[in-house]
C-alpha cells in the first residue's frame, strides 16, 4: 500500500491501463456515492472502457427511476475478483465500509484506485485521490476527468446529482465558488438542477412520507445543549417496508429547528443494530464525535453504527455527546 496522495491528473490514463475495471462504493450508498459510481461507469462506457458496478444492496427508492437494475450487480460477497485489473473505490473513507471488506491491495494482483473527499480517509489504495476540500466525490471526479476527454451528458447529470445531494442542493458551506464553477461546467453539458431535484427530491412514496412524519412528530429537543434528535425503531421500518437509504435527507431536516446546534437521527435498521447520523450547524465537529464509536465522515455530517437495544444505547450515546460538547452558550 502506498498511502500517499496522487497530485497529478493522470486518472484517465491509469484507468485505461487497468481494464476491465470494477467500481464499488460504501454500504448504503447516498446520492454522491450513486452519482459517482454510475457517472463514472457511463463515462467509461462512452470511451469504450469495460467496467462493472458491484453493490451489496438494491438502490434507495429515490434513485430507482434513474438507474435500472441491469446497470449493477447486487452481491453480498463478491468472491474472486482476479478478473479485474483495477478496482475503483468511490466516496469511501475506508475499505471496510465497502463490499470488498477483507480485500487488501497488497494481497491481490489488482490496483486499487481510491477517490474520495472524507477527511478521515485512510489512503487504502494503490492510487489515492483524496481531497477534503471537494464538496463531494462527484465534484472530485469532474476535476480529475474534465481534461482532454469528453464528459458525456449522462455522466454530467449523475455527477451533478452527487454534488447536489452532498451539498443540500448547494446550500451547505462546502459549496463554494469552486463548486459553482464545476456546476456551471456540468450545466453547459446539459445537466439540469431542476430536473435532478424533481427526479430525486420530489419522488417520495407514501411510506417514506410516513417515515419522515414519524421521525418529525416524535423528535426531542434538548435546548440547553442545542441538540435535536429522533429515533426510528425497527418496527417502523418493517411496517412501512422502507430501507435505510430511504431516509436520506431526513436528519438534515432537523437543522431547520432554530435552536439546533447538533441534529441526531437514530435508526434501528435491523433489530438491535442502530445507525446514527449526526449533522452540525458549524461549531461542533461531528466527524470527531462519530469516531468515538468507530464511525466517521465530515466535520458537519458524519455517522456510525452500534449494536444494542435502542432504549439503553441511545441514552448512553446522548450522555457521552453532551459531555463532549457541553452546554450551549449562544
Ligand atoms: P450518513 O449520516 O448520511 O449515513 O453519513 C454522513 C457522512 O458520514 C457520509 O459522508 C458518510 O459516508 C459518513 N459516514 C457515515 N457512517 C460512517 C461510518 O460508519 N464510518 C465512516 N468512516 N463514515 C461514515
Ligand atoms: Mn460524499
Amino acid at each position: 500500500m502506498k498511502s500517499i496522495k496522487e497530485t497529478s491528473n493522470t486518472l484517465f490514463v491509469l484507468l485505461k491501463k487497468h481494464t476491465p475495471l470494477l467500481i464499488v462504493t460504501h454500504e448504503n450508498p447516498d446520492g454522491d456515492a450513486i452519482g459517482a459510481v454510475f457517472g463514472l461507469k457511463a463515462f467509461l462506457n462512452y470511451h469504450s472502457l469495460s467496467s462493472t458496478v458491484l453493490l451489496n444492496t438494491s438502490l434507495p427508492l429515490a434513485y430507482e427511476n434513474l438507474i435500472s437494475k441491469e446497470e449493477y450487480e447486487n452481491l453480498a460477497n463478491p468472491g474472486d475478483l482476479s478478473e479485474y485489473k483495477g478496482i475503483v473505490v468511490l466516496d469511501s473513507a475506508n475499505i471496510s465500509r465497502t463490499v470488498l471488506k477483507e480485500f487488501t491491495s497488497s494481497s491481490k494482483n489488482t490496483a486499487i484506485f481510491n477517490i474520495d473527499h472524507h477527511v478521515s480517509n485512510d489512503l487504502f489504495g494503490d492510487y489515492n485521490w483524496v481531497e477534503p476540500w471537494w464538496s463531494s466525490t462527484c465534484e472530485g471526479l469532474v476535476r480529475l476527468l474534465k481534461g482532454e476527454q469528453v464528459l458525456p451528458k449522462e455522466t454530467a447529470k449523475l455527477f451533478l446529482m452527487g454534488i447536489l445531494t452532498d451539498t443540500g442542493y448547494l446550500t451547505f458551506s462546502a459549496a463554494g465558488p469552486d463548486t459553482l464553477e464545476i456546476v456551471t461546467h456540468l450545466f453547459k453539458i446539459g445537466a439540469s438542477i431542476s430536473e435532478i431535484h424533481r427526479a430525486v427530491k420530489e419522488n417520495m412514496n407514501k411510506n417514506q412520507l410516513k417515515l419522515w412524519g414519524y421521525a418529525i412528530y416524535n423528535c426531542q429537543y434538548e435546548d440547553e445543549y442545542g441538540i435535536i434528535w429522533s429515533a426510528i425503531p425497527n418496527q417502523v421500518y418493517s411496517t412501512l417496508q422502507v430501507k435505510e437509504g430511504d431516509s436520506e435527507g431526513l436528519v438534515e431536516f432537523f437543522r431547520r429547528y432554530r435552536n439546533c446546534r447538533l441534529a441526531l437521527l437514530f435508526r434501528e435498521v435491523e433489530p438491535s443494530k442502530l445507525r446514527v447520523s449526526l449533522r452540525s450547524k458549524g461549531e461542533v465537529d461531528v466527524n470527531t464525535l462519530a469516531s468515538i464509536w468507530g464511525g466517521g465522515g465530515h466535520p458537519r455530517a458524519a455517522g456510525f453504527t452500534v449494536s444494542g437495544e435502542v432504549s439503553t444505547v441511545l441514552n448512553e450515546i446522548l450522555n457521552i455527546i453532551k459531555g463532549k460538547i457541553g452546554v450551549w452558550n449562544h
